[in-house]
């Protein structure tokens, strides 16, 4: 960290800033130029508050140089982490796709949708089971029964299973059904269920919340890690701006930024990035050009009846016509889909 004092700082002043970044067991480095003194100080400190040092009498300027994430950072791991589940590599060369329903809403529905993604090339099979709904008059999902019928589709089609846990009170019940446990937008910082996920080894889908910035998703990246739990894709699924023609804005600048700044997987989800069918595909090609590590697709085979999100899910064809774009998009980088 770097504390850079007003031009007319007193010696006191200086003094003060210099005793109390000593007293936090930093190492201090001074020096003073012809205008100001700037304070350099050192120490491998995750946690503290650079505010306290702004509101230090004298003080301009506070400007933080390490992360305050350290197992998150590319920083202390340079090498990208590469989740594997059974024969599935999420963070490598290999373009992973997740396709599924918003919902799991009956037997017949997810055989059928998961035989179709299967036939177009998805690894992993997506379905909610518990629905984080804006109205609690909307459809809430079928709970165990949905996972129960949603493993037997994945199974019988050589499919993974992402579904989406949003109370830690499900934690033991879904981690018999779920290859990804999936942290929603709306759960992202909710605390106490990030640190009951870094309790177990299951891998974590996090997705970024609607309103937080990278630093934020990766410190809930962190908050996992710290519990033990390194098995954490990150998913960028659009933010929260001024804009109304999409549901959400989908930050595809945020898989370099992550990527840049974190060893973890980055895969992208352009169908809650946008929420309408015909922006998903430009999105989903775009976040393969920018090198996203997947994606996450909503698909179903009859969305004008979907219990959700009927409006951003693709049709069959469509997903599987984007799979072919995206195959060259990815041998176009280097990769492989
Ligand atoms: C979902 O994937 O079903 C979902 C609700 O996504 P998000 O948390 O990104 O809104
Ligand atoms: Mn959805």
């Amino acid at each position: 960290m770097v504390v850079v004092m007003e031009k007319n700082a007193t010696q006191a002043q200086i003094e003060h800033v210099v005793a109390t970044l000593i007293e936090k067991n930093f190492d201090v480095h001074r020096s003073t130029g012809i205008s100001r003194t700037v304070i350099g100080a050192i120490g491998d400190k995750a946690n503290f508050d650079e505010r306290e040092f702004l509101v230090l009498d004298g003080v301009s300027e506070v400007v933080r140089i390490t992360e305050p994430y350290k197992l998150a950072s590319r920083t202390f791991h340079p090498e990208n982490t590469i989740v594997q589940i059974k024969d599935v590599k999420i963070g490598g060369d290999e373009v992973v796709v997740m396709a599924g329903p918003c919902s799991i809403e009956n037997e017949e529905q997810i055989e059928t949708i998961a035989a179709l993604v299967k036939k177009s090339g998805a690894k992993i099979l997506r379905g909610g089971a518990f629905k984080p709904r804006t109205s609690p008059y909307s459809f809430q999902g079928m709970g165990e029964e949905g996972l129960r019928i949603m493993r037997a589709a994945a199974d019988r089609n050589d499919l993974l299973i992402v579904s989406e846990i949003m109370d830690r009170a499900q934690l033991d019940m879904m981690v018999n059904y779920c290859d990804i446990l999936q942290v929603g937008a709306r759960n992202m910082q909710n605390f106490d269920l990030l640190k009951a996920l870094g309790k177990v080894q299951t891998p974590i889908l996090l997705k970024r919340g609607m309103s937080a910035t990278i630093e934020e998703t990766l410190m809930s990246a962190e908050y996992i890690m710290a519990g033990g739990n390194y098995n954490v894709i990150i998913c960028e699924r659009g933010i929260r701006t001024f804009e109304k023609y999409t549901r959400n804005t989908m930050d595809i600048s945020a898989i370099p930024v992550i990527q840049k700044l974190s060893h973890l997987p980055i895969i992208a989800d352009p169908s809650h990035g946008t929420g309408i069918r015909n922006k998903v595909a430009p999105m989903a090609r775009a976040s393969v050009a920018a090198g996203a590590h997947g994606l996450q697709i909503e698909v179903h085979h009859d969305p004008d009846h979907a219990a959700s999100d009927g409006a951003q899910s693709l049709y069959p064809e469509q997903f599987d016509r984007l799979m072919e774009e995206c195959r060259l998009i990815a041998k176009a980088i280097g990769k492989r889909m």
